[in-house]
């Protein structure tokens, strides 16, 4: 899918440069004339990026942005201004209201072809990311845009390589105005330092006397505990073709030398929350999926993850020529422990049961609450004979000793009935075993309960 980048510009010719020159690129163009159109189109989602003209008579570019990055429906849509001031404070002031970048017009096609794509790209990994939070978000969990359109970018944890003490010396101060800094004077021991900080930003001096700067990038980009983390490249001002390698591999935003103390401290605000927005939502997808895939009372897995990865077993199982046994317990009279101890007291058996599962059982064993006081646990490469002792054991450690109810008050004697079998035939579905175990426990239950029975094969 190509991006759709919308241009706005209140002179046409300009308009009509930029389109051309990104539709020769095969995105997706959508134009505005005013800041008013433009905050429209955007509200509408009708767009992946924004380049946005800073002078314009009726919203200027500076507000166009800051009603972006304010608004939580538009927050996340990144914003290069395109202006024709170029001084250190109006970048400031820019990226203050939340730009993302910038390009000063002449505007050099390489340099925003690559801006543009670096930033989709980032765009379509959180969209994705943003798409399974939202599941959380419904059921409650913090929305990762409010917290990121408050979050000022200070309070970050920076690592500056550069092995010029001239440069750090200058560089490091200003930054722990803001964050907390550490400088890696060598660079071959950068990329150790970085994996193992916990940083919010690598900051990257391209100018480095013994050693490839860019380089470096490239191996924090490629490091799985480093790839997340923004850099900001700090270039000479003559050397543009580095730059751009750079922006290629990876880097996200960079500064030129001399360096402007108030841009180098709005930019790496800027990536900080940015990283800050997708560590959250990344935590919040990971919660979701936590959650959907776990019973909340025993922690166990619920139903719907064991049917789904029960069948992978199973196939697992019967390309490697290997037993899959599968056992459905089930807690005897648990009705009348509710009944005579009340819920509660259930609920206390029932996470206790799991506790005593967990214990019996192996780590690739996979053990699911399958509903109510019915258990079902999966065991690789294991065949009716052992099946049958795990299940015999772990029968006895619930018989065995009683259960705590009523915050340790009380004591409870519990019995469970279990059913076993195994994935016969090669292609077997495993609805077939589940069946088999559901009625060998059924068998068990019938023969008088606290006992294991075998289902015949
Ligand atoms: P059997 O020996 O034949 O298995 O009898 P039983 O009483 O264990 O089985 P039955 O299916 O009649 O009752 C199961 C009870 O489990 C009924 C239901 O209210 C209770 N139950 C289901 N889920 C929960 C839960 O999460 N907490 C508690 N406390 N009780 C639950
Ligand atoms: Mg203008
Ligand atoms: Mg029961």
């Amino acid at each position: 899918m190509s991006a759709r980048v919308l241009v706005v510009d209140d002179v046409l010719a300009n308009v009509k440069l930029l389109e051309a020159r990104l539709s020769a690129e095969y995105f997706d163009v959508v134009t505005a004339n005013c800041g008013t159109q433009a905050l429209e189109i955007c509200e509408r989602a009708e767009c992946d990026i924004v380049l946005l003209d800073v002078m314009m008579p009726d919203i200027d570019g500076f507000e166009v942005c800051r009603r972006l990055k304010s608004n939580p429906k538009t927050h996340f849509i990144p914003v290069i201004m395109v202006t024709a001031l170029d001084s250190p404070a109006d970048r400031v002031r820019g990226l203050d209201a939340g730009a993302d970048d910038f390009l000063t017009k002449p505007v050099s096609d390489v340099v925003m072809i690559a801006r543009v794509r670096s930033l989709t790209r980032l765009k379509m990994m959180t969209d994705e990311l943003r798409m399974r939070a939202i599941t959380s978000l419904e059921i409650g969990v913090n929305a990762p845009e409010r917290e990121a359109v408050a979050d000022t970018g200070r309070g970050g944890r920076v690592l500056l390589v550069d092995d010029r003490p001239s440069s750090y010396e200058r560089l490091a101060p200003v930054l722990a105005t803001e964050h907390h800094v550490d400088v890696e004077p060598n660079p071959a021991e950068a990329l150790f330092h970085a994996a193992d900080g916990n940083y919010d930003l690598l900051i990257v001096s391209l100018g480095l006397e013994n050693f490839d700067g860019l380089r470096l990038c490239s191996q924090a980009r490629s490091l799985e505990r480093t790839r997340s983390l923004p850099i900001l490249a700090i270039a000479d001002a003559d050397n543009n073709a580095r730059l751009l390698r750079g922006l290629e591999i990876g880097v996200n935003d960079y500064l030129l030398r001399p360096v402007d103390k108030n841009e180098l401290l709005a930019r790496a605000r800027t990536q900080i929350r940015k990283r800050r927005y997708t560590d959250h939502l990344r935590d919040n997808v990971q919660n979701s999926i936590e959650m959907a895939i776990t019973d909340p009372l025993t922690g166990l897995h619920n139903r719907r993850y064991m049917e789904s990865h029960l069948a992978t077993l199973a196939e697992q199982a019967a390309m490697r020529a290997k037993p899959l046994a599968l056992m459905m317990l089930d807690i005897d009279y648990f009705k009348s422990i509710n009944d005579n101890y009340g819920h509660d007291a259930g609920d206390d058996v029932l996470r206790e049961f799991a506790v005593r599962i967990r214990k019996s059982i192996r780590g690739i064993d996979l053990a699911c609450r399958f509903g109510g006081e019915e258990f079902v646990i999966v065991m690789p490469e294991t065949d009716l004979h052992v099946a049958g002792m795990v299940a015999e054991r772990l029968r006895r450690s619930i018989a065995g000793e009683s259960f705590s109810i009523e915050k340790g008050a009380k004591r409870i004697e519990v019995t469970i009935s279990i059913g076993i079998a195994t994935l016969e035939t090669k292609g077997e579905p495993v609805s077939a075993v589940l069946k088999r175990a559901d009625q060998a426990l059924y068998r068990a239950k019938h023969d008088g309960r606290n006992r294991v029975v075998a289902a015949a094969a």
